[in-house]
């Protein structure tokens, strides 16, 4: 059976009655950077072997569409560090239009000057960028050596070939949790978003997240001290909430997953470069479509899926403090941020 035919349409939807439309694929859990909150600094990446080829992530995704999923992210690791990513990108862009509203992609920037192009001849049209700092050296420590004129000579050419950018920041204590305000000044002034994000205890690193943790509330009390800031009720599928801010044609998202839970309008389920299904970033439960794919193809793949929409937790419980370990074992980078 081909994976676009539709032969059974049922749609995603979980045991809690959401329906689930939106699919985020960690392409690769490689990466040119080493950020510090998400990987350890001598990080063991999944032998080859265990990834899965271009052609099995387009296959799986094909089904996905066939039964309802309308907005895939490519993500990582690092997606552009996958030699094969332009080719997966096209060959998953070709159902932009028919059955697929929206292909985006979460990178570090670090190779975009070379890929932008390519992404919007994929039918790529929205990115989000990773960056946490302006400041030279503090992204070199944030990341353990990058180089942030990469990321800037990225964004330059991502704008130019039309693409529209969301710039993430991870908030971290004493590290840039003085320049929210500045980050928020600098995307307006370049035409990007900004999306800040709380950090979460995904896999174990080197650092305490505890020390580094910020509540998002102080980022927006720092930010409203110089602007009026505003709720919209604008969602996209993801689990940011987005502000609009006066004067400013950037729109403000925050992602607090620890502060204030966003789990209720969960609408995604996650599929990791090794072939698993996550139905929550926060919990371990999985399902392995890779094994059922290699074994009993397209149609194991549907049954696994109905099995994995019977187990998809209500939220997840992640708790940051001195006594709370990594809530998984697994790095955001296998799963795919
Ligand atoms: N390498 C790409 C990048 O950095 O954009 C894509 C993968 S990365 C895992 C996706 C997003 O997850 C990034 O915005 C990153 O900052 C965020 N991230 C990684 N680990 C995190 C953590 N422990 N808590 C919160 N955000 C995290
Ligand atoms: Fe790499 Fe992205 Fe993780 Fe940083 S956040 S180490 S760039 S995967």
């Amino acid at each position: 059976m081909d994976a676009n035919e539709k032969t059974d349409v049922a749609p995603l939807i979980d045991v809690h009655g959401r329906r689930i439309e939106y699919l985020r694929i960690s392409v690769t859990d490689r990466c040119d950077l080493r950020c510090r909150y998400c990987m350890s600094e001598k990080m063991t990446f999944l032998p080859r072997n265990q990834i899965l080829t271009l052609e099995e992530i387009a296959i799986i995704a094909d089904r996905f569409i066939a039964r309802g999923v309308r907005k895939i992210r490519l993500s990582g690791g690092e997606p552009l560090v996958r030699r094969d990513f332009g080719d997966l990108a096209r060959r998953i862009g070709r159902h932009l239009d028919r059955g697929l509203d929206e292909l985006t992609l979460t990178t570090n920037g670090t190779h975009l000057a070379e890929h932008a192009d390519m992404l919007v001849d994929a039918g790529i049209r929205r990115i989000n960028v990773s960056l946490d700092t302006l400041d030279p050296e503090t992204f070199a420590f944030i990341t353990r050596g990058g180089d942030i004129a990469k990321v800037m000579a990225g964004l330059d050419a991502a704008r130019s070939s039309g693409l529209s950018i969301k710039i993430n920041m991870v908030a971290l204590k004493g590290l840039n949790d003085h320049a929210f305000v500045d980050m928020l000044r600098w995307c307006d002034a370049q035409g990007h978003d900004l999306t800040l994000i709380e950090t979460m205890p995904l896999g174990e690193v080197d650092e305490d997240r505890t020390d580094r943790f910020v509540p998002l509330s102080h980022a927006l009390q720092a930010i409203r001290q110089e602007y009026d800031v505003s709720p919209l009720s604008d969602r996209t599928g993801g689990p940011a909430r987005y502000f609009a801010v006066d004067g400013m044609q950037s729109r403000l998202g925050l992602i607090t997953p620890l502060s204030e839970n966003f789990c209720a309008g969960c609408n995604r389920m996650r599929l990791t470069c090794q072939g698993r299904i996550y139905m929550c970033l926060g919990h371990e439960d999985h399902v392995d479509l890779k094994a059922a794919f290699r074994s009993g193809g397209v149609a194991a793949l549907d049954s696994l899926l109905d099995s994995a929409l019977a187990s998809k937790p209500l939220a997840h419980d992640f708790r940051i403090g001195a006594d709370a370990s990594a809530a998984t074992v697994r790095h955001m980078s296998v799963t795919g941020g």
